[in-house]
Parts: structure tokens; sequence; C-alpha cells
């Protein structure tokens, strides 16, 4: 009797948690889009036939539930690479009707409005689009050209192909560097509310390093047998993981680029232009190359996605970014040409043009999704060095 009065007590306590326990544990509701990432990995937990491709089914394998932060975790972990559709017994026309690569799509596109700093501009991921970045380009090249028409210098040839003649340097870093800085904050701000909210607990050098690796490398593009991801059909390539390393190497050349430049200009007191066999010159014509191999195969292949892949909703975003990356790797190289021509105004204008337009719609566009993928795959790096909760396996 002693016995069942204590037992109780224990239940009636831990039903009324805010008087007994300093700790109430949120629950927090479930999009539409999340409640299907929860309904298909409950499937695929039991079925676990996938465990092999990447790292979200090992992870989903030490859950048996999935709250809202595991399922944003998760569906940043997948890479879309599509290899667990085609594989899936319970996929389309089975009534389960399975399809995780487009369940995990849409949830995507929610983490990152959802975590948008300020949150009130986290609506502009679903109108970031084709139509808005060529706009966009449009107005700030037409913005550039008439200040240069202004000064008289839309149509001259500047002297020795000099940039600054036209637009100063201290002009472009004032023009540049406040868009840019906000990105960088606005990205930084978003991914930080995302990292508190999937706990990751603490990162070891070690769990550094191993997701550094996995995301230097798309290691989850290879569909788990190093073949490839599916695109279009059943056939494995590797293509999308080429072109997806072409177009982040080319950026980062650029990127290097810039800030070789930068550091001649205000460390060493060289000023632009540099000669062709110069170190900004040679990273610049390399990431530029790079970028127009990447984008333009990255843009085929998007435009050749087998429809149950993704979220057709995000495709006009995908686009937008490809399209303003591609346009201002191709107006970069076409300064080249130009140089000793009345042409290279204009040129300058339409490349400063498309860079900004870039630069302003980085915070809201596919730009963030290598944020948030390298985020969760630093998760999974730490979560797989601890031990499981479940203690089901000797994992
Ligand atoms: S995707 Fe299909 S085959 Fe793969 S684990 Fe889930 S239910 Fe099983
Ligand atoms: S689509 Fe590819 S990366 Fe995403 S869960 Fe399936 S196998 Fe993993």
């Amino acid at each position: 009797m002693l016995q069942l009065d204590a037992l109780v007590r224990e239940a009636t306590e831990l039903g009324t948690p805010a008087a007994s326990h300093n700790r109430v544990i949120p629950i927090q509701a479930l999009s539409a889009a999340e409640a299907e990432v929860d309904r298909v990995l409950t499937i695929c937990n039991s079925c676990r036939y996938c465990e092999g491709f990447c790292a979200v089914f090992p992870a989903m394998t030490r859950r048996l539930e999935f709250g809202k932060a595991d399922i944003n975790y998760l569906a940043n972990l997948c890479h879309n690479c599509g290899a667990c559709l085609h594989a899936c017994q319970y996929a389309t026309p089975h009534e389960f009707a399975i399809n995780v690569p487009q369940a995990m799509a849409k949830v995507r596109l929610e983490t990152y409005v959802d975590y948008a700093w300020p949150s009130a501009l986290g609506a502009l991921y679903k109108r970031n689009g084709l139509t808005l970045a060529l706009a966009l380009t449009a107005a700030l090249t037409l913005f550039l050209a008439l200040a240069a028409a202004r000064q008289g210098s839309l149509l001259q040839t500047p002297a020795g192909g000099n940039f600054y003649s036209v637009f100063p340097h201290n002009l472009m870093v004032s023009l540049f560097a406040p868009i840019f800085l906000f990105a960088l904050l606005a990205l930084g701000l978003g991914l930080r509310g995302f990292w508190k909210d999937v706990s990751p607990g603490a990162a070891s050098a070690a769990a550094v390093a191993d997701a550094a690796d996995k995301a230097l490398r798309l290691k989850f593009l290879d569909g788990g047998h190093g073949q490839g991801c599916n695109e279009s059909d059943d056939a494995f390539t590797l293509a999308r993981r080429r072109f997806h390393h072409f177009t982040f190497y080319g950026f980062m050349l650029c990127f290097a680029a810039t800030s070789v430049a930068t550091l001649f200009h205000y460390l060493l007191g060289w000023e632009a232009p540099y000669d062709y066999a110069s170190l900004p010159k040679l990273l610049g014509l390399a990431g530029g190359i790079s970028l127009v191999i990447g984008t333009i195969g990255l843009l085929r292949l998007n435009l050749q996605r087998h429809a149950m892949h993704g979220d057709a909703a995000q495709q006009p975003m995908d686009r937008g970014f490809i399209a303003l990356l591609l346009l201002a790797a191709l107006t970069g190289l076409a300064l080249l040409p130009a140089r000793g021509s009345a042409a290279l105004t204009l040129t300058l204008c339409l490349h400063l043009g498309a860079v900004m337009a870039l630069f302003a719609t980085m915070p809201y566009g596919k730009f963030a999704h290598g944020f948030f993928r390298t985020a969760a795959l630093l998760k999974w790096a730490i979560e797989k060095r601890q031990p499981s909760n479940l203690q089901l396996g000797d994992d």
C-alpha cells in the first residue's frame, strides 16, 4: 500500500511540472512540411534500408521521435541527392508515397525563412527568383551607367584601362562594403538561431575537421556508393557534385582575387589596374572560368531535374542565384577584352550591377544553403562522436 502511495505521488508530481520542476520543455507545433518529414522518417526508421546512403539515416536512427529542431537539422543535412527516392520500395505508387528528398527540400526553405534575420525579411526567400535577380541587376547597372554618363565617361576609353578613373576606389568600397557586411551579419545571426535550437554540444577539433572535410568534398553528393546522385532518372552521375565544386571553388578564387587586390592596395600601396600575370588577375581569371563552367552545368542540371526530387517552389530561387553568379562571372571575364576599348565603362557598370545584386540577395537566397548545410554537417560530426541516448545498439 505504501508503495502504491509513493507511485501515485510520483505520477502526480510528474503531471504538474510547473509546480514541482523548474524546467518546462516547450512543445512546438509542426508545420505541414515538418509533419510530412515526421511521417516519412517514422516509416524510414522502421525500414532503414537507406542507412548507408548519407548521414541523414544514421542521424535518424538516433531518434525515436522528431521534434521541430530535429526535423530542421535533418532537412539541412540532406543534400538532395535523390538516391533514397530511387531506391525506395515505399515511393509512389505505394500508398505510403515516401519521398524523402522532396519532404526535406520543403522544410529547408522553411528553415531559411524561420531563421532569417531580421525576421520580417524572411519572406524574401519566397520572392527571390530569376526575375528579381535580373531586374535588380538591370536597375543597378542603369544607376551606375547614369552616374558614369553624368561625368561624361560612359562612352570614353578610360586611360590605361583604369577602372578607378570611372568609379574611384573609395566610392566602390563605400558602395560594396556595407552590402557585403550586412549580408554576412544577416546570415551569421540567422545561423546562430539555428545552431542554438539544434543543441549541438561542444565541437572538438576532430568534429570540425570531419565536417569541413565532408562540406569541402561534398561527400554526400556521391549517393553513398561513390557513383553520384540521381538527376533526371535512375542513372547515377557525379555531374552535380563536380559542377558544385567548379562553382564553389570558382567563387572562392574570385573572392581571393579581391582580397589579394585589397591587400596590395592598402598594405603595399600597389593600385589597380594590375598586369595580366599578377596574382589578383590570375586568381580572378581562374575563378571566373571555373564559375562559368560550374554555373552553366548547374543550370542545365536544374532544368533537367526529376520533378519529384525537389520543391518546385524553390526553383526560381535556385535559378536566380545561379544566374547572378553566371552573370557576375561572365561580365568579370568580359572586362579583360574590353580593357582598351570604349565598351569598358558599360561592361564595368554591368559587372558591378551583377555583383551588387548578388550581394544584396545573398542573405535571402540560395546562398544560405551552404551555411545551414555546413552547420548541420558539424552537428552530425559532433553527434556521431557521442553515445546514442537510445542505447539500442553498439554505436
Ligand atoms: S526511403 Fe524508403 S527504402 Fe529508404 S529507408 Fe525510407 S522507407 Fe526505407
Ligand atoms: S536525398 Fe540523398 S542526401 Fe537526402 S536523405 Fe536521401 S540519400 Fe540522403
